[in-house]
């Protein structure tokens, strides 16, 4: 590692004013610490209350969907998203290997088998191209439904996800949907305030999933929530994430095995909070991308990603990748010893044993993007 590398992280240190520099952290003021104390002040901090209701309307008007349905994470959001969207046991979904865990695991929880299939360098997200012809050569249709001629099993969905807040090529895998009639269910765990065509990620799946997890744009400390345009998949997906409670004014009465998932109120209070600062983070995070690049011209080898056409990202996680004369780790152990965390994107889903047996494209470019891609840190910097 050389100087440049060296000068590269003092501007880090020095932007952020500090000696460690952590990847991501949450930011807040007064705004959160007057809307929880509130909600403690009220004696509604739980399951129930009106900033639960408050952050369901105000995240589906952000999101330009007509519901939204707060709930306990990002990866209970994907689990019921997928229910709600029709997947059964033994189906398959197609998914990037490239993805946090939970996209994997959503899908597991249900008894169906991930499929994974590979990405694109423009996008970061799944390859629609690639997939056209992946699927011409394994699928068949039968009764307008997607079968694997490999293994004999549905392929009932798409779930697409947005990488560090790309908005992945909606178009191209909206035609692929309809091609083979899959239902798209967007994994948009990372791209809540990212666009595509100047429409809002999540709002293109027949439901999609969102995250506020503490390391994401916004956060509720933990939460996610299930996103629709259509008004029976969310009174559905509130249903199941209610403990499938029949209403009713005393009795408990419930009609299907449900889950306990919903927003505790004392969160739901901190993200309508967070969502107003929501045009704030991106600016911020779009002046950071601006700095990164100028201070990378320097740095032979390495580039920014930067969003893809047609598309408006969050920049959640900055994002470097690495050309073929750096390693990965050491260049990962350089900036974590200076004090400038900095993480690899995640092990592919099919290099985990857990995993390692599901059907899969070719992963060649999935194969490069882990090893070249690094983030660096991305917290927004506030000027006051
Ligand atoms: C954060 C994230 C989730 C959900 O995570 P939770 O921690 O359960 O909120 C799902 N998918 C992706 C791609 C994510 O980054």
């Amino acid at each position: 590692m050389n100087t440049q590398w060296l000068k590269f992280a003092d501007n880090v240190k020095q932007l952020y004013g500090k000696e460690f520099v952590p990847l991501h952290e949450p930011t807040f003021n007064d705004k959160e610490v007057e809307y929880v104390t509130d909600c403690v002040k009220t004696g509604w901090v739980s399951s129930v209350g009106a900033y639960v209701n408050r952050f369901e309307e105000d995240l589906a008007k952000y999101v330009g969907v007509k519901r939204a349905v707060a709930v306990v994470n990002g990866t209970a959001a994907l689990h019921i998203a997928l229910k709600v969207a029709g997947v059964k046991a033994e189906d398959e979904v197609l998914m990037p290997s490239l993805t946090f865990i939970a996209t994997a695991n959503a899908v597991s929880y249900l008894g169906a088998v991930p499929h994974f299939i590979d990405v694109s360098f423009n996008t970061l997200g799944v390859d629609a191209d690639k997939l056209k012809i992946y699927l011409k050569q394994i699928g068949k249709l039968q009764n307008n439904q997607l079968y694997n001629r490999e293994t004999g099993r549905r392929i009932s969905a798409l779930v697409p996800m947005h990488t560090f807040g790309h908005a992945v090529d909606v178009e191209g895998l909206l035609q692929v949907c309809e091609m083979y009639n899959l239902t798209l269910v967007e994994d948009a765990a990372e791209s809540l305030g990212s666009y595509y065509n100047g429409k809002h990620t999540g709002c293109f799946g027949k439901v999609s999933a969102l995250s506020f997890n503490g390391n994401k744009i916004m956060t509720t400390g933990g939460g996610g929530a299930i996103v629709t345009n259509d008004d029976a998949i969310a009174d559905y997906a509130k249903h199941l994430t209610t403990t499938a409670k029949v209403p009713h004014r005393w009795k408990y009465e419930h009609d299907e095995i449900g889950f306990n998932y919903r927003m505790p109120n004392l969160n739901a209070a901190l993200g309508c909070a967070q969502l107003e600062k929501m045009p704030m983070f991106i600016q911020q995070k779009r002046e950071l991308t601006e700095q990164y690049e100028q201070w990378l011209v320097n740095l032979d080898g390495v580039h920014l990603f930067k969003e893809p056409a047609n598309t408006r990202s969050n920049y959640w996680l900055q994002t470097i990748l690495l050309d073929e004369r750096f390693n990965r780790d050491e260049v990962l152990d350089f900036l974590n010893e200076q004090g400038v965390m900095s993480r690899p994107i995640w092990t592919p889903m099919h290099h985990l044993a857990i995993y390692q047996n599901c059907p899969k494209s070719d992963l060649s470019v999935t194969e490069q993007l882990n090893k070249c891609v690094v983030n660096i840190p991305s917290t927004p910097i506030s000027e006051g």
